[in-house]
């Protein structure tokens, strides 16, 4: 799939943006401060709806409007054509009927009612200088990477966080709604049952998915950063969720014989039901076990929401222990097997955007990466573009390669 025409209004510093691409590679250079990283953000929301820079939806609006929208025309691989558009709006638009701010997602011309509908349509892998924060920074940016990546390959695990997220919710009110004097502990009490044994079923369903991805990304991560690092340093990825719960899932699989089955074509229904009520009933029971402090907190201190990824080099740790190039080689390594378990599970071939990264790596790290790309269509931004000469023809298929020059959110195509 590749991207024929990019449309922006209203997004960040562009009033409007009506923009052909080509096939192939797409470089866009200019000053800082221009639009660049705004343009590839704009695509990037355009297919996954949200942006890889923030959650608010808001900061994506140009200052002192009231919706963006963005939208690109798609060549899919069998030439078939097809579009995706996405417009949030606030509580002041006009387009918000009930003074509250929303989102109209159209796919092919038509509105897509799931968010889960949508994402999956276009797969666009981004490496941008943020991803340094999954090496470094608090787990969540951990979690949005293994959540973006199994949400692209499985609509359905989309649609589990939802639910989950909702009833974690739901639970959270009632939760800061308790008080101590409440005179009626055991409706309390029942109710916490019903949350608590949906959240348990859900999460063990969500935690079937994440331990099977965090394992392929360990697995192709740690070829890559062996293969950039000259094989000197091992890297190693580890789920970490709630106590005792991977120890369950490893016996089961191992005891019965059923870890590459489970790692290939999935697990049998039964098999699978089997398990699942394993770890559920060891969910409701940590989730139980944390009550009267939830109670008392107003929280949810335990369960999946605080599922970590623990990324660590020769054993230790990187987050706490290494070093800033360590650390981006990791990120790096992380990056392209998330690109390369998306090729193994979507028949098209994802578009990739290289957001300022070059500057960042160095020969080593810069040729590992165009190498994992040749032959897709690639959006590239930086400020010089006589620095990745080298680079491009590595990349680029027949089609020769594109040049735009971004100047105060304006886009001129080279001739
Ligand atoms: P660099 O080379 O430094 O990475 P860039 O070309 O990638 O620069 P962008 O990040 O795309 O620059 O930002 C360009 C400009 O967009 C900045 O001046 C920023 O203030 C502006 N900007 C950011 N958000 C909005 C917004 N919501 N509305 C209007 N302008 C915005
Ligand atoms: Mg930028």
């Amino acid at each position: 799939m590749f991207i024929k025409s990019i449309h922006l209004e209203n997004f960040r510093n562009y009033g409007r943006l009506d923009l052909d691409v080509g096939p192939s590679v797409n470089i866009f250079y200019g000053n800082n401060a221009q639009g660049k990283t705004n343009l590839v953000e704009g695509i990037y929301v355009a297919s996954s709806v949200t942006s890889h820079r923030t959650s608010k939806d808001t900061d994506l609006i140009k200052f002192g409007e009231n919706e963006y929208k963005v939208s690109l025309d798609l060549i899919d691989d069998d030439g078939s054509a097809c579009s995706l558009s996405s417009c949030y709006y606030t509580e002041k638009s006009e387009l918000s009927r009930n003074g509250r701010p929303g989102r109209t997602l159209i796919r092919d011309n038509a509105p897509a009612d799931k968010i889960s509908e949508y994402i999956g349509v276009c797969n666009i892998v981004i490496f941008a200088p943020e991803d340094l924060n999954i090496v470094k920074n608090a787990p969540s940016f951990r979690r949005k990477f293994l959540n973006t990546l199994i949400s692209k390959i499985s609509p359905s695990y989309f649609n589990l966080l939802s639910n989950y997220s909702r009833l974690l919710a739901q639970k959270n009110a009632l939760l800061k709604s308790i008080r101590s004097s409440d005179s009626m502990p055991s409706l309390v009490d029942e109710q916490l049952n019903f949350w608590d044994y949906s959240l348990a079923d859900l999460s063990a369903e969500i935690i079937l998915k994440r331990y099977k991805f965090v394992k392929l990304i360990s697995d192709i991560a740690c070829r890559h950063h062996g293969s950039i690092s000259g094989g000197k340093e091992n890297l190693s990825i580890e789920y970490n969720t709630i106590f005792g719960v991977v120890g369950a899932l490893e016996t089961f699989l191992t005891k019965n014989s059923k870890y590459d089955e489970y790692m290939s074509k999935g697990l049998s229904e039964s098999d699978y039901g089997r398990i699942k009520g394993i770890l559920s009933d060891l969910v409701l029971a940590k989730l139980k076990s944390v009550r009267n402090y939830d109670i008392d907190k107003h929280i949810s201190s335990t369960g999946i929401h605080r599922d970590d990824i623990v990324i660590k080099l020769d054993g230790l740790v990187m987050k706490s222990f290494s070093s800033q190039g360590q650390q981006r080689t990791a990120a790096l390594a992380l990056k392209l097997s998330e690109l390369e378990i998306i090729k193994m599970f979507v028949s098209s071939t994802p578009i990739l955007i290289l957001d300022d990264v070059f500057s960042e790596l160095d020969k080593t790290r810069r040729m590992s990466l165009v190498s994992a790309m040749k032959g897709a269509q690639i959006f590239i931004t930086c400020t010089d573009k006589n620095m990745i000469g080298e680079e491009i023809d590595v990349m680029q298929g027949a089609n020769k390669a594109a040049f735009y020059r971004v100047e105060s959110g304006n886009i001129e195509a080279e001739a």
